[in-house]
């Protein structure tokens, strides 16, 4: 019998990710959606709902949600309406949401992701547009909250999966599927530290083999992939914990420690609200044609799915490298234009996935902040190409020294510190002729089957042209001596 309670049971998640879009003005009004800002700056008679205002719909919100209903096999629906969910809260001055409610602009998607070499495929329940409410500052006054409504009014699309996630790492990653998406859609910036992306996690374990779900919890507004991995991994445990207790688990509400890495009870679902949904009456549905559904369609950015198999395909990189290029938007920008400059194209994968990525991580940068331009990278593995210079010197060398001044040429440069390596095929064969007579007795020894002396050479001809010789044609032209 195994002696671990847990090993029986599995966890079932399903999670609902609201994502901040990255308009200009908010969803109903045309307050400045910009983060920051003096508190209750961006607030309009009509972020506060004041009689006699009415809101409008932000058509490229619109257009946003479109664009993520496409890149996730979503249908589109073509009556959009909005409707009211009702209640009372500091941060929301109106005393309602707008949202949408029983006609989700997108229905029936599907991301797919893959982890540890797996495919696998989540199946979406909805999206739909809302609107953000503002924030409750607790910690600012020793007396009072205080609110900030700039955020009020800013739009958000909610993504709903079904209970298709089996594990914490499968949640992680596919809300890293999740943020590649919105940022390569270029919809919503994705940080999740900094609120643009939240996530809540409904939690529930069974019995192996099981095929009815049970009751679940609601884990609330997590800050990071990694709290929401740790928040499932906790309820997993309280849950079977729970029920082999011999106790009934509730459907609950729960918020996530995470200095203390537990979940918290927050209300149970006899507390649950009752958001008095109604039809909105101040905002006419949004008819969304085909002909606009395609034209969404037709501008959208080639996706990281799609880019990893042109990598792979048209360039023939290894499947690792089409990965990495393609997994973060900027990386694969900067890497498509770099390879307009060449058409060594594991070659410039190297470098990117090399020195560069190297040297962001050093600084602790994004390849947005890195300042040598494509064509000059492009550049360097020319010169290495051509046999002007080879890879560590050009790696260990004239690239930190490209750095320090981007307005040379990496050949410039090269020449400046006598970095040029030789590849003059008359002058490398007398250095060979020269290093082979200086060990006569290495040479019967390389003939007699030590094969390994070859090093010994190379290191001579090397030494005899101060570091320049051109260590490929050096290497042939050793070998064409000694074995002819
Ligand atoms: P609510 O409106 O109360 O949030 P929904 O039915 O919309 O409830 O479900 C919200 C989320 O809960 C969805 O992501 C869904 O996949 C997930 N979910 C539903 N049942 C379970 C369950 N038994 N275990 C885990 N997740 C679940
Ligand atoms: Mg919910």
């Amino acid at each position: 019998m195994s002696n671990n309670k847990y090993d029986k049971y599995e966890v079932i998640i399903g999670l609902e990710v609201h994502a901040q879009l990255s308009t200009l003005s908010k969803m109903y009004s045309g307050d400045s959606a910009e983060y920051g800002g003096s508190p209750n700056t961006h607030v309009s008679a009509v972020s506060l709902g004041h009689p006699g205002t009415l809101p409008m719909v932000n058509e490229k919100a619109i257009e946003y949600a479109v664009k993520i209903g496409l890149a996730t096999h979503s249908e589109i629906r073509h009556e959009n309406q909005f409707a009211r969910k009702n209640y009372f809260y500091a941060d929301l001055p109106k005393g309602y949401q707008i949202t949408q409610d029983k006609t989700p602009i997108c229905t029936n998607g599907c991301i797919e992701f893959e982890l540890e070499g797996e495919k696998k495929s989540v199946r979406l329940t909805r999206i739909h547009l809302e609107e953000d409410a503002g924030k409750s500052i607790h910690d600012m006054d020793p007396y009072f909250t205080l609110v900030d409504l700039n955020r009020a009014g800013v739009p958000l699309i909610e993504i709903v999966s079904e209970p298709d996630l089996r594990s914490g790492d499968e949640a992680m990653a596919y809300l890293n599927e999740v943020r590649k998406l919105v940022r390569y859609l270029g919809i919503c910036d994705g940080n999740m530290e900094e609120g643009s992306m939240r996530c809540d996690a409904n939690v529930s374990v069974r019995l192996k083999g099981a095929t009815d779900f049970n009751q679940r919890s609601e884990i609330k507004n997590m800050n990071s992939m990694r709290n929401v991995k740790r928040a499932i991994e906790y309820e997993f445990i309280r849950q079977i914990d729970t029920v082999e207790a011999g106790e009934k688990l509730a459907q609950e509400t729960r918020g996530f420690d995470a200095v203390k890495g537990i979940t918290l009870s927050q209300r149970s679902k006899e507390h649950a609200h009752d958001y008095r949904y109604f039809p909105e009456p101040d905002l006419p549905p949004v008819l969304l044609t085909d002909e606009y559904i395609q034209s969404v369609k037709a501008d959208m950015p080639k996706l990281s799915a799609e880019l990893k198999e042109e990598y792979m395909q048209r360039l023939e990189l290894p499947e690792y490298d089409a990965r990495l290029l393609s997994d973060d938007k900027y990386t694969s920008e900067y890497f498509n234009q770099l390879i307009e400059h060449t058409t060594n194209y594991k070659a410039a994968s190297n470098w990117m996935l090399g020195p560069i990525k190297s040297y962001l991580n050093e600084n602790g940068i994004e390849i947005q902040q890195f300042k040598i331009a494509p064509a000059q990278i492009a550049a360097l593995v020319a010169l290495i190409d051509e046999g002007k210079t080879n890879f560590s010197v050009a790696s260990a060398k004239i690239f930190p020294a490209l750095l320090a001044q981007l307005d040379k040429t990496p050949l410039q440069i090269a020449q400046e510190l006598n970095l040029l390596q030789n590849s003059d095929e008359t002058m490398i064969a007398e250095l060979v002729a020269q290093a082979l007579a200086k060990f006569p007795e290495k040479v019967s020894e390389y003939h007699a089957g030590k094969k390994g002396l070859l090093g010994l050479f190379v290191g001579e001809v090397m030494k005899l042209s101060k570091g320049k010789a051109d260590p490929k044609l050096t290497n042939k032209l050793l070998l064409e001596k000694l074995e002819s």
